[in-house]
């Protein structure tokens, strides 16, 4: 058993001698295992050139899953919501033209059914982390689910939304480290590394890291991504945009295709040091 206190009630996302660690396979990935997965991609999708531009180049650079939002959470309503199900349509032709796996955000309980039709891992975005309908319903889904924690959510809170999903059935759950609320105001968040060998030693599930909104600026994405997979993440999350200065939404923290393939490059030699590989 654990010495860290933060598993009181926890009942199937720790991990004991009955419970080994989870791998939570994606097509021929597993999420948990010796590859570091790296899941890139634009924040939202916006039209097909961009989708498919960025889809290309991180496929080309090594990324293993590719990610897009299609229902945008926005804090203003002002804002791009996403292209919704024509997104999700896009995201799906990007897939079957690079063959990468998709990750995007499911924003309520009615869009499940919709958006599960399209992709290969469901994410639970970082505000609706504790919406318990949400968590349910995903639970009751035949895809894995990302599950971001809350920017305001302790560690034991997190793995109590966690249960929700396990507990209605679903057992492929993956936790995201996304920061979280600080008094540092230089970045956007604080990407809370401690998460990771805190969940890795009391928590079957896999974890992964985004340093993208952990941070919120782009020349801070590739140290923080190496310091979560060197921690021991089990991959990252990370934004990638063909035209940053241009993107709809997160520009500022989105990597340009070359900088994201210099990551990679820096990554396989840390994955190896870490006793795993990048591909
Ligand atoms: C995202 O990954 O696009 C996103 C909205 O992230 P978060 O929920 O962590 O803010
Ligand atoms: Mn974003």
């Amino acid at each position: 058993m654990t010495s860290l206190a933060v598993t009181q009630g926890i009942k199937l996302a720790v991990k004991n001698d009955d419970q080994p660690a989870t791998r939570v396979k994606v097509g021929d990935l597993v999420v948990g295992g010796e590859t570091v997965i790296v899941m890139a991609g634009p924040c939202t999708v916006e039209t097909d050139e961009q989708l498919m531009e960025t889809a290309r180049e991180v496929k080309e650079a090594g990324a293993h899953i590719l990610r897009g939002g299609a229902f945008k959470p926005r804090t203003l309503p002002y804002s791009f919501q996403g292209l919704g199900e024509e997104g999700l349509k896009l995201l799906s032709r990007a897939r079957d033209e690079t063959g990468l796996p998709i990750v995007t955000e499911v924003m309520s309980p009615e869009d499940v059914e919709l958006v599960e039709a399209y992709t290969d891992i469901l994410q639970i975005g970082t505000r609706n982390m504790q919406n318990f309908p949400l968590l349910k319903r995903v639970g009751r889904a035949s895809k894995p689910v990302l599950l971001k924690r809350g920017m305001s959510a302790t560690i034991y809170e997190w793995l109590g939304c966690a249960e929700y999903i396990l507990s209605e059935g679903n057992p492929d759950v993956i936790l995201c480290e996304r920061g979280i609320r600080s008094f540092n105001d230089v970045t956007r968040n604080t990407l809370d590394i401690s998460a990771v060998p805190i969940i890795k030693q009391v928590s079957r599930l896999p974890i992964i890291v985004d340093p993208s909104h952990g941070t919120g600026i782009r020349s801070l994405v590739a140290p923080m991504t190496k310091a979560g997979v060197a921690a021991g993440a089990d991959g990252a999350l990370v934004e990638v945009h063909c035209d940053p200065d241009h993107a709809l939404c997160d520009g500022a923290q989105s990597l340009r295709p070359w900088e994201f393939r210099a990551l990679m490059g820096e990554l396989e030699p840390l994955a190896r040091a870490v006793g795993k590989r990048l591909s």
